[in-house]
């Protein structure tokens, strides 16, 4: 609504009276508005006819009356001096005031003067034109107040608003708009809100928009862009504006929820992460859980989480795969403590280190280098500690831009640390709980269970690929030698020693687990044939044979093995460990320290070999064992020196066995230590019997070094002799060279304490071992008895032994050690040795081995020495 205000019109009358004067009297005559002439001092000159209409006042009464007199008096001196001030200036006038009707109610008028200027440049008359405006003054108050409503709702609403043109243009936004995205006014205003929108949801926001444009309410979750870059999750409320029933634009009120987001990314990725706990999920994938949950969290950071290395000390990244490469390379392995790096530091101190911009803190010189080259200019590092306080890693914030934590960041960072702590002590707790379970405590190699899970997982996949599996049970030569000579304590950490290098040996290669007492498996999951796993078996002979010294004292292991290929030995575990070990068992038999692949032939050989031990417990305790007795002799007084007894088993289906059936057997069993003891306390009660008898008769022993080793060995002896009342110069004692080969300062001791006692001690089968001569040097031998191999040869080397056996006796007579010749069964054996100053020999020529009561006839007085 609007006047126009004219500049002061000239000579009204003139007007009047002109050829228009006519159409304005009709004009002022007819129109709704009140028309008035005045004088200057506002006496009413004319007055329209709407005057009675609008005011109830007749307007021909009116004329000659103060115009004054009609206006509320509320304004009449605001009005007058308004009126006065007009005149002075010459310039028309707008006043709003109020004119009291004849019924004396008030009408709101918009008046306006217009000042008519005579000749004389004086103003003369004036023009009055009051509009009724009780209408728009009260909607305008009612508009003012809305408007001013509106515009604080717009101005203070804590959510940035805008309003947008059916264009997209924006057209105005508010404060709150400013700070959301970083823009001001003018950057915003008159651009496209499409701008600064994040373009994967334009195609959303095209169609959110055209239904406001249609007249409906959107309620919707977008992302704007930040002027830095950076991504702010918003809510969206697009409310049309809608004038005359056409839609001429809308308003946008856009909320930052950010943190509710975060909030909400936390919660979940907090139940996700305990979730991967719960589920015992790998710790490498709960740690990177947690940094990628983090580095959503805090929108622009990178998160790592590394782990303290208690053996070097030293910390090493687990999680943080964002990060760039060559920064994680040069952090992992640095010392904590060293005050080089912020995390070492944090670690080591046990307290958040901060580093809001890594380019001017002067503490972390070296950093800085690793820190520039990958464009990381922040850090805050959080230890993880554990609940005894133990600092068990750290949990690292980085960024590209400078930036100190706020109280967020920080409480962020403290509760993923204690969720990683978690994780990694359940992961602790997990481990500890699988090596109890899986593994043996003595050694810490995988147990039978462990060993059993591996095979089914590489049983699977071989089935899948038709591939082969290797399995080789390997059993310690004489382990409980190592077990009784240098006890128990000794034993557990040889063993724990050497299997720490067998699993050395073995990595890359398969598994080694303890299936028994001193028996371990070797699983090696994928194989080709046979002589890959001969490669495998001698690497483990190998790692065996390096001697291990503990407490200064040196002791090394053979082994004997047997190995099976899955499928072609056995289809399921038990089958082929069984095998295996069968074959490791014929090892054994066929002189230890190797390896035997099975065949099927072997099955029987195991029989036998069961079938023997089973015999020989029986033949213990029924009196099953008897001895033979071969005579010794002087050749030069023809008289016995004595007698070997030797060991026979009488078998109750098979007659007389010798010992080259059941004496290894009995040895690899143990069986002979108790085959000893028998034979001691026969041959005892036999020599008491001739002696009663009246024989005097020397009897020499085979003791095996299995017996030697028995702690009371020497006790035992001396028992028995005791017991049955033996002089010691009526017994011998025959050993061969192997037992001072092994453990000699025990065995040594125990054979001198037998040689003080009285009792001799003979060398027996000289000749055949490889150190023969040095043996002579460690023990003073009473007797050493020449191999019958070396003695009574096939025709083609008999020369070359006669050789063999004068050089021999030559050496023994220098030492002043007396030989006995074993095995002589011709006359022309004989003759060399006497020859040769051998005088005492022992074989078939002169006697065999037979029965005690065979050889009473050999005991007279007249033969026996
Ligand atoms: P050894 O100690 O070398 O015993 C001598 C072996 O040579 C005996 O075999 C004997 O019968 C045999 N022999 C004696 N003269 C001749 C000969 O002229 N020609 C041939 N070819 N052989 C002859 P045997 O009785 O079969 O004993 C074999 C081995 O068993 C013994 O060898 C000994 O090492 C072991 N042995 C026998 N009895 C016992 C025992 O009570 N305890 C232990 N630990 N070992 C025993
Ligand atoms: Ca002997
Ligand atoms: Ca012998």
């Amino acid at each position: 609504m609007s006047y126009l205000i004219c500049q002061p019109v000239a000579h009204f009358q003139t007007l009047t009276q002109s050829e228009n004067g006519e159409k304005y009297r009709w004009m002022t005559e007819n129109m709704s508005d009140l028309f008035a002439i005045v004088d200057k001092n506002g006496l009413v000159l004319y007055a329209s006819p709407s005057h009675k209409r609008l005011l109830g006042i007749d307007p021909k009464k009116y004329i000659g009356h103060s115009l004054w007199t009609q206006i509320h008096p509320w304004d009449q001196d605001r009005v007058q001096s308004q009126f006065v001030e007009m005149i002075e200036h010459k310039q028309s006038t707008k006043v709003e005031c109020q004119y009291l009707r004849a019924s004396g109610t008030p009408l709101s008028v918009e008046v306006i003067w217009i000042p008519l200027v005579d000749v004389n440049e004086q103003v003369s008359q004036i023009v009055a034109m009051a509009r009724d405006v009780t209408r728009r003054t009260e909607a305008e108050k009612e508009l003012s107040v809305t408007e001013r409503w509106h515009r604080a709702l717009f101005d203070n609403h804590p959510d940035a608003v805008v309003s947008v043109a059916p264009d997209s243009r924006l057209l105005s936004c508010n404060v709150a708009c400013e700070v959301l995205i970083g823009q001001t006014y003018y950057e915003i205003t008159g651009q496209s809100f499409y701008r600064f929108v994040v373009p994967e949801y334009h195609s959303d926001m095209d169609i959110h928009f055209s239904r406001v444009m249609k007249g409906d309410t959107v309620d919707t979750e977008i992302e704007v862009l930040h002027k830095d870059g950076h991504h702010i999750p918003v809510s969206l409320i697009g409310l049309p504006v809608i004038e005359d029933g056409t839609v001429v634009g809308a308003y946008g009120i856009v909320k930052d929820i950010s943190e509710r987001k975060q909030g909400l990314t936390q919660i979940r990725g907090q139940s996700r992460i305990s979730e991967m706990i719960a589920l015992q999920k790998p710790l490498t994938h709960i740690l990177e859980e947690i940094t990628a949950v983090v580095e959503n969290i805090l929108p622009g950071k990178l998160c790592s989480i590394s782990l303290v290395d208690k053996e070097q000390q030293t910390l090493q990244c687990w999680a943080g795969s964002r990060l760039p490469k060559e920064f994680v390379n040069n952090l992992n392995g640095i010392e904590l403590g060293s005050w080089c790096n912020p995390m070492t530091a944090a670690a080591y101190n046990n307290e958040t280190v901060i580093v809001a911009d890594v380019l001017t803190d002067s503490r972390w010189v070296e950093f800085q280098e690793s820190a520039r080259a990958s464009n990381i200019r922040m850090c805050w590092c959080k230890p993880i500690v554990d609940q005894n306080e133990t600092v068990i890693g750290t949990i690292d914030i980085y960024s590209r831009s400078p930036e100190p934590p706020s109280q967020h960041d920080l409480r962020i960072m403290g509760t993923f640390a204690y969720l990683a702590n978690v994780a990694i002590v359940k992961e602790n707790d997990r481990r500890e709980i699988t090596r109890f379970l899986y593994h043996d405590p003595l050694t810490g190699v995988a147990n039978r269970m462990l060993f059993a899970k591996t095979f089914n997982t590489v049983w699977d996949s071989a089935q899948k690929n038709g591939s082969e599996i290797g399995l080789i049970v390997l059993d310690m030569d004489d382990f409980q030698k190592v077990n009784r000579q240098l006890g128990h304590t000794y034993a557990d950490e040889y063993l724990k020693i050497a299997l720490e290098r067998v699993e050395e040996t073995l990595k890359g290669l398969g598994m080694i687990a303890r299936i028994g007492g001193d028996a371990f498996a070797v699983l090696v999951p994928t194989i080709q044939g046979t002589g890959e796993l001969k490669i495998v078996s001698k690497k483990l002979q190998d790692t065996f044979s390096r001697p291990i010294s503990i407490d200064g004292r040196e002791t090394k292991t053979t082994i004997s093995m047997g190995a099976v290929i899955y499928p072609t030995h056995g289809s399921t575990l038990v089958e082929l460990l069984r095998n295996a070990e069968t074959a490791m068992l014929v090892a054994k038999g066929k002189g230890k320290r190797q390896c035997t692949v099975f065949d099927t032939s072997m099955d029987t050989a195991i029989e036998t070999r069961s079938a023997t031990v089973k015999g020989l417990n029986n033949a213990l305790q029924n009196d099953g064992l008897l001895l033979h007795y071969q005579p010794r002799i002087n050749l030069r007084t023809n008289k016995v020196t004595g007698v070997e007894a030797l060991v026979r088993w009488n078998h109750p289906d098979r007659g007389v066995l010798y010992p080259a059936e059941f004496i290894t057997i009995a040895e690899e069993t143990g069986l002979i230590v108790e085959i000893g003891r028998w034979v001691r306390r026969e041959v005892c009660r036999q020599i008491s019997s001739w002696m009663e008898n009246g024989h005097q008769i020397r009897v020499a022993l085979n003791i095996s070094p299995r017996e030697l080793d028995e702690q009371d060995f020497t006790e035992d002896f001396l028992r028995v002799v005791r017991e049955y009342g033996i002089p010691s110069r009526l017994l011998e004692i025959e050993i061969t060279e192997s037992i001072l080969l092994s453990n000699e300062t025990d065995v040594r001791e125990k054979l001198h304490r037998l040689q003080e006692a009285g009792f001799s001690v003979s060398l027996d089968d000289f000749g055949t071992g490889y150190s023969a001569l040095s043996v002579l040097k460690r023990f003073p031998f009473d007797h050493v008895k020449i191999d019958k191999s070396i003695i009574h040869d096939d025709k083609e080397n008999e020369h070359q032994n006669r050789g063999i056996v004068k050089m021999i006796l030559q050496l023994l007579s220098e030492l002043g050690i007396n030989a006995i010749a074993e095995g002589v069964e011709t006359m022309d054996e004989a003759e060399v040795l006497m020859k040769n100053g051998c005088t005492e020999i022992q074989g078939y020529l002169y006697g065999k081995p037979e029965p005690a009561s065979e050889k009473t006839h050999l005991f007279d007085r007249r033969f026996v020495d």
